[in-house]
């Protein structure tokens, strides 16, 4: 359908990059990227209204999303000639529109295109090598400026690097080590940084191109003196083990898995640093409160968990209610006690779940005056049902009534 809507307009149509490189790496993707030979705005235009979706566009650079009904997206964008500039010392040449697309690229990997235009349908276009390079497990850039023209290029190679399994290339290794030596990252956006680097927390398991980071010393592009102590590799390990015990338990629940790694990452920097290192990545609001402040204020929690040895469920309750997903498994990637994560773990798989029955409005049947005295009634049903001592509602009413 979308071959056939772009040559009722006359232009190519071609689903590209990761999704094609995918498909030749039998892994799944849905993030679907066609890229159209003429205006993609007005290609998605008309798509989405003969198919009953919705677009949205940016016209600065001749991008749309296609929204269908059911949520599923589609991402277009533009190959037409004028809008290239490349860095002068780039030779040039003759190209078509579609082959200037792939060339701006990152990697060879990613520059495999299928057509959908009927009678060229799933034409397999490889100007660049990519099957090969697929084939024999090997990252390359396409042309020797490609970390001068985008340094955050680094990032991607080495995140597709351990995602993949994939080695980079004799050339662009050495390109890297000259990013590295001549410090391209200094002229980078923080926004950039941050962008690869969520992605790279994003990654099923962040630890191993993190610490390719650590490796090429780039971890300073975060901030000049993030500290990293000798404990590093067995947080970041542990931050996996936490997050993936707590996805296998709770399926259904949603929360910023990146958040957990990126707190470890930062695990032992202060307010001060924290601070900057949200300035300069430009962190939103929201997240810097939670790697900041609230990040810190769970050491004296945790403090707590690991030193005293009598604790009830009702004192490990008031401890962490409170602390978001995000906090609680922080905690247990920091802690090396073993009764802690214990209790952590416990407060998180069962008493952050315990709730009483009874209400404000059965204390008032029960003809208690109203007043402050019934949140410190509530509190202490809700602390002697979290120690056990309440089974039934009838235990409940009892307990309020002494
Ligand atoms: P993922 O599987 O992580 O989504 P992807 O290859 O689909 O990987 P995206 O970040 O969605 O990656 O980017 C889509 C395409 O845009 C890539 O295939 C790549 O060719 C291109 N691209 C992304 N970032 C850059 C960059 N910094 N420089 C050049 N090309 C890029």
């Amino acid at each position: 359908q979308l071959g056939e809507a772009a040559s009722r307009l006359d232009c190519n149509a071609y689903v590209v990059g990761g999704f094609v490189r995918d498909l030749f790496l039998y892994r799944s993707n849905e993030d679907i990227d066609i890229v159209i030979e003429g205006n993609g705005i007005e290609f998605a235009r008309t798509f989405a209204r003969e198919s009953g979706a919705r677009i949205h566009t940016h016209e600065k650079f001749g991008t749309a999303v296609i929204i269908f009904p059911d949520g599923f997206k589609i991402d277009v964008a533009s190959a037409r000639m004028e809008y290239y500039q490349f860095p002068a010392s780039l030779p040039v040449v003759e190209m078509s529109s579609i082959k200037m697309d792939m060339f701006r690229r990152d990697f060879t990997i990613n520059t495999l295109a299928i057509q959908l235009n009927p009678g060229n349908f799933g034409r397999l276009i490889d100007f660049f090598s990519s099957q090969k390079d697929i084939k024999d497990k090997v990252l390359r850039v396409l042309h020797n400026m490609s970390f001068v023209e985008d340094p955050t290029r680094v990032f991607r190679a080495l995140r597709f690097e351990q995602r993949f399994g994939f080695t980079i290339g004799k050339l662009t290794s050495s390109l890297i080590d000259n990013a590295v030596k001549m410090n391209f990252f200094k002229r980078l956006a923080g926004k950039r940084v941050y962008a690869e680097l969520k992605l790279i927390l994003k990654e099923e398991n962040p630890a191993p191109t993190i610490l390719r980071l650590l490796d090429y010393d780039l971890l300073r592009v975060i901030h000049p003196d993030l500290i990293i102590e000798t404990d590093f590799k067995t947080l970041l390990d542990t931050a996996k083990k936490v997050t993936d015990w707590h996805d296998l338990l709770f399926i259904d629940e949603t929360y910023e898995r990146w958040a957990v790694h990126f707190m470890t990452l930062i695990r032992h920097c202060g307010l001060k640093a924290t601070r900057e290192i949200c300035t300069h990545l430009t962190i939103a609001p929201r997240y810097a409160k939670m790697f900041g402040e609230n990040r810190l204020s769970t050491e004296k929690q945790l403090s707590l968990l690991e030193r005293r040895k009598r604790m009830t469920h009702a004192d490990v309750y008031n401890l962490l209610k409170g602390f978001k997903t995000e906090m609680i498994l922080y905690m247990m990637v920091c802690t090396t006690s073993r009764m802690a994560k214990k209790r952590i773990s416990h407060y998180h798989t069962q008493l952050r779940n315990v709730t009483i029955t009874i209400s404000g409005k059965d204390l008032l049947k029960m003809d208690i005056k109203p007043g402050p005295i019934y949140s410190k009634i509530l509190q202490a049903v809700l602390e002697a049902k979290l120690n056990g001592v309440l089974r039934t509602r009838e235990d409940e009413f009892n307990f309020a009534r002494e």
